[in-house]
């Protein structure tokens, strides 16, 4: 058994061109029955990495999976593919699993997914020797380490499996990339040498960006406009947050429901199932929601509060854009998130406590960073970026900085002034010189510095003394009230003048931002129709077969085909994410739909490349005859002739012999067979003695060449 192979594996039942970095790597190991260890981020493609050789290899492949919604999920997929699947968890009664096990027995099966409770309960092992058996697939296997947050204690006995089958290698996947863990997968499974893949953990089609979090809903509210019908969850910190965000989204016209873990169970999958069917387009929820979501067409996630850690952030964007196709993150930021995230933590032991604290503090440094954002997060998780991503607001819109020593002395004066007494919105009250009972409660309008920054509205004067923060040029006192304290630094501006230097920011970038979605190219505009139209199909499709449209086919194929336009079987095949089986089940709806948009698109005057011959397949359709055609197109004859014979190529249904019988179509195929199928119409047109017209030879071409194909 070789890589290639598993290659056309690929092909033909995942409708994939190429492996992805590693995949192949990965294959080719456990191909020679090694051990292997695989860590890959979401997304990343885990799946491929045992479902490819499951198909290659002789007998089953044993797959441990934790989660029973997932579970289901994956075998809906294999199936849609092609590829026969089953899994046996609790949920079903005795009578399923007997079944299922028969067909194990008959070795109908290619990949059978089980719990691990299944796996290890009493006689499973030893039915297990009853079968062939080629590969064990440990998904989710960081569950296996006490370090880790989803320890499963099932998952320490999985030691066992390489105890009684020596022989069967085994993979174990997970997207947990710490070193403890990886560790613990090695150790505790017994693997013999395995080879360990690490892949990056960048996610680069996610764009990252962070707002200040002011007038949160309005801002949602246009980002929403600009993401239009797309699949996207809303993290909030709150149960009630989720519940009120959900209800304004519906109030402006959005599908839109909530999620978190007050709810009943059938709600909550209730939930769950219509946004994985795109029959509610966002969740706001909590972070109990995600998890064991296989969802690959999310398209945003918006959090709408500060997430506690850069953990939690990354896992829960990483929920976007599992299909490869360009995604959206978008943070809201606001420092009462902090002050409150702050409150939330301190209420837990102490030890924790402080660890929770740091790591809220990466956090922040994350929102508030003035460099490429996704640097920030890969150095988190230690890895090291080459260059600037050229995908996150940083990036796409490099912050300048400015002198800002007088600024920074004005605040740094004012919290002088007021003794160290006064919080941030106190601080900026009476820099700007308000008149509010507090500041006067306080007496500080009488201070000298009362009033000297009112050219700077507050909530530009919030990021200045955030970026003092972060400087190091301020500290907030946890302890006291949130109450704003100099440092040793400060009092080198204050009294020596040391120069400080502050980022603009500047809001009509994103206004410009703004108006850069509307002057698009016509081609893209075409495009987005005919993806929209796309979509529409896959989910009158998916709801037909009871599947989630993502399963029909991926975001990123249906961007493919709204780019190619394949308009026949053979295009159709090419497109990445269309494999034999989905062609056999929706390939002929897609096709058609395609042809059908575009003949609408021509008939309005938009040219679309390639697309001509279907508008003379449509005509010839309703009886016309090529010199009709011709004239009603304005085209030469030969051209319409030239057109049926490349549908008719393409699968068509024409009717050649109403052009061509056969006899005519003997004597020029032997011309063809002696100048070869390449050969010109001219050099034909030559070799039959004139006697036949251009017409016939290039239908004839046609069919030969189609009574000629391989494959
Ligand atoms: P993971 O389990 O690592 O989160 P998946 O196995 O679900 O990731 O794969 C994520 C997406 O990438 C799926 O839509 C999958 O079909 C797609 N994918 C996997 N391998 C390839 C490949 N070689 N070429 C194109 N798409 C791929
Ligand atoms: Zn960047």
């Amino acid at each position: 058994m070789d890589i290639r192979e598993a290659r056309e594996a690929l092909k033909l039942y995942f409708g994939y061109e190429h492996f992805r970095p590693m995949q192949e790597q990965i294959i080719a190991c456990i191909l020679q029955k090694k051990d292997v260890v695989v860590l890959m981020p979401t997304g990343g493609g885990k799946s491929v990495c045992y479902q490819v050789p499951a198909v290659v290899m002789k007998g089953i492949t044993l797959v441990v999976s934790p989660l029973i919604a997932l579970m289901k999920d994956q075998v809906e997929a294999l199936l849609e593919n092609g590829i026969p699947a089953a899994y046996l968890n609790s949920s079903q009664n005795a009578e399923d699993q007997y079944n299922i096990e028969n067909q194990c027995l008959e070795g109908k099966l290619k990949l059978l997914y089980v719990s691990p409770e299944k796996l290890l309960s009493p006689g499973f092992f030893s039915f297990l020797k009853r079968l062939q058996i080629a590969l064990f697939a440990i998904d989710e296997a960081h569950c296996i380490s006490a370090w880790g947050h989803d320890f499963r204690p099932e998952y320490t006995q999985l030691k066992a499996l390489k105890q009684q089958f020596p022989q069967v290698p085994v993979v174990a996947l997970t997207a947990t990339a710490d070193k403890l863990t990886k560790k613990d997968i090695q150790e505790q499974l017994n693997l013999l040498n395995p080879q360990v893949f690490i892949s990056s953990f960048d996610r680069p089609n996610i764009n990252l960006t962070v707002k200040p979090g002011r007038d949160r809903l309005n801002q949602m509210l246009a980002f929403l406009d600009r993401h239009r019908g797309q699949p996207g969850i809303v993290y909030c910190l709150s149960r009630n947050a989720t519940e009120t965000i959900a209800g304004k989204l519906k109030a402006n016209g959005y599908k839109a429901t909530f999620y978190h873990a007050g709810m009943s169970p059938q709600q909550r999958a209730k939930a769950q199932e219509d946004f994985l069917r795109d029959d509610v387009q966002i969740v706001c929820a909590t972070i109990a929601f995600g998890m064991g979501i296989d969802k690959s067409n999310v398209r945003w996630v918006i959090h709408y509060n500060l997430p506690k850690n850069i953990e939690s952030y990354y896992q829960e964007i990483g929920r976007a854009g599992r299909d490869g196709a360009s995604s959206d993150a978008l943070l809201f930021y606001s420092f009462a998130d902090v002050m409150n995230l702050r409150s939330m933590l301190s209420e837990g032991v102490k030890t924790q406590t402080e660890l929770q604290m740091v790591k809220l503090e990466r956090m922040q440094q994350f929102a508030e960073a003035a460099i490429c954002r996704r640097r920030i997060l890969l150095q988190y998780f230690g890895e090291t970026m080459e260059k600037d991503c050229g995908n996150c607001d940083i990036c796409r819109n490099p912050p300048v900085t400015f002198d800002g020593t007088t600024i920074a002395q004005k605040a740094l004066s004012a919290i002088a002034r007021t003794q160290e007494k006064a919080n941030m919105s106190l601080l900026i009250d009476v820099l700007r010189g308000s008149r509010n009972s507090q500041v006067m409660q306080h007496g500080f309008d009488r201070i000298k510095t009362y009033g000297a920054g009112r050219d700077i509205n507050s909530i530009d004067w919030q990021r200045y003394l955030h970026q003092l923060l972060n400087a190091g040029l301020v500290e907030l006192a946890y302890d006291q009230g949130y109450t704003l304290k100099l440092t040793e630094q400060s009092k080198k501006v204050l009294f020596e003048g040391k120069p400080v230097q502050l980022v603009k920011f500047d809001e009509t970038k994103q206004k410009e931002e703004a108006a850069t979605v509307k002057a698009r190219p016509k081609r893209e505009i075409v495009q987005d129709a005919l993806f929209e139209r796309l979509r529409g199909l896959r989910k009158r499709l998916a709801d037909e077969h009871n599947v989630p449209p993502y399963v029909v086919f991926t975001d990123s194929t249906l961007q493919e085909m709204a780019a190619e336009k394949p308009a026949n079987r053979i295009a159709m095949l090419a497109i990445s994410g269309v494999g034999a089986q989905k062609f056999e089940r929706y390939g002929h709806d897609f096709v058609n739909d395609i042809i059908n948009f575009m003949t609408e698109e021509q008939s309005r005057g938009n040219k679309l490349k390639g697309a001509t011959h279907l508008v003379t397949f449509e005509a010839y359709q309703k009886g016309l005859m090529p010199e009709e055609i011709a004239i009603q197109r304005n085209l030469n004859p030969v051209t319409v002739y030239s057109h049926l014979a490349t549908l008719y190529e393409q699968g068509y249904a024409i009717r050649i012999e109403d052009f061509v019988t056969r006899t005519e179509y003997k004597t020029i195929a032997r011309s063809i067979e002696k100048l070869g199928a390449d050969a010109k119409l001219k050099d034909l047109f030559e070799e039959l003695g004139e006697g036949y017209e251009y017409y016939k030879i290039r239908l004839s071409l046609a069919v030969y060449k189609k009574e000629h194909a391989t494959g």
